[in-house]
């Protein structure tokens, strides 16, 4: 269950990039743009998800965060999905500090920050309006008639929307609760039927899938001859760390700890693949002892692929 706010792939990919990329990458400025880019998107998503929880009508929703909706080959990833008895709610979270235009006319968004250039940007109602219809369309599937509703929601506190925004509700942040309100008010009414949300969200989980990992091929290319390999020291820059005696050891902050690497395996899934075998965890890892390998890799709590003799070990992504 998507209960729990989780981080995008992407911003997964750039953490681990970041920790194993060698100091004298050329990509490093590329690095921490993107990285700030993630990490702002993930605060964003995190303050609009404060903002619900903290409101009066929190009790009465079920929220997923992340939810998938369609299937592998064509989905929409939806920021937050909010399930009502009389509604559902999509909420599209954009973290764009500036100031925002949207023009209905001509479908296009643009932001201006401190005086800079004036960017073009993709509009959110295309994305918004695609996970309505991926919505609807699994609705109608299973028969349930339930109202559908979107909304974007810029949640950078230093946004500014600039005057006549669109048509399509789009609010900032600080507006989210009155939005609720008028919204719980349009079906105050008990004509309106009621569903159970606990179905419902059962039914958007059943169907959910897991999404691989996201790998940017032109980055990827670039960059693997300076990725670090091994199982990395948390309080050292660089550090590689060995395996004796059950434990992983830090020789320069003498460090220790008998899991790290699933931090490690994280990183491989996020980097190198989601799959990986005994003999490359060994090759990567430094691990001389093929059964000690082995036996890691099996209290892992990862799944098994393949037969006994050639198995291959898939690395879930809430590791
Ligand atoms: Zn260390």
């Amino acid at each position: 269950m998507n209960l729990i706010r989780r981080k995008s792939e992407k911003y997964l990919f750039y953490e681990a990039l970041e920790r194993r990329l060698v100091n004298t990458s050329t990509i490093k400025n590329t690095l921490q743009e993107a990285l700030r880019k993630e990490g702002g998107g993930y605060a964003g998503e995190l303050r609009v998800d404060r903002e619900i929880e903290e409101s009066d009508f929190f009790t009465s929703y079920i929220l997923m965060k992340g939810l998938i909706v369609g299937n592998s080959t064509s989905y929409a990833q939806i920021d937050t999905f909010i399930i009502h008895e009389k509604f559902l709610l999509i909420i599209e979270v954009k973290n764009l500090p500036g100031i925002i235009k949207m023009d209905n006319q001509l479908h296009q968004i643009t932001r201006q920050r401190d005086n800079g250039p004036v960017e073009g940007m993709r509009n959110p109602e295309d994305q918004l309006l695609r996970s309505e219809r991926f919505v609807r369309k699994f609705l109608s599937f299973h028969n349930i008639p339930m109202p559908v509703h979107g909304l974007i929601v810029f949640s950078n506190p230093s946004s500014v929307l600039e005057k006549p925004f669109s048509k399509k509700s789009a609010i900032h942040v600080s507006g989210l609760h009155q939005t609720l309100e008028s919204l719980h008010l349009m079906y105050a009414d008990h004509l309106y039927p009621k569903f159970e949300p606990r179905k419902i969200q059962l039914l958007f989980t059943q169907h959910e899938f897991e999404l691989n990992p996201y790998k940017p091929s032109h980055i990827l290319s670039k960059v693997n001859t300076e990725i670090l390999q091994g199982v990395l020291c948390p309080q050292c820059i660089n550090k590689l760390l060995i395996y004796r005696n059950k434990f992983w050891r830090c020789s320069q902050c003498n460090y220790k700890n008998a899991e790290e690497h699933r931090q490690a395996l994280k990183e491989y899934r996020s980097l190198l693949s989601h799959k990986v075998s005994t003999k490359e965890w060994m090759k990567f890892s430094g691990i001389r002892s093929v059964s000690t390998a082995s036996r890691m890799l099996q209290k892992s709590n990862l799944f098994i692929d393949g037969t006994f003799k050639n198995r291959t070990y898939v690395i879930p992504r809430d590791l």
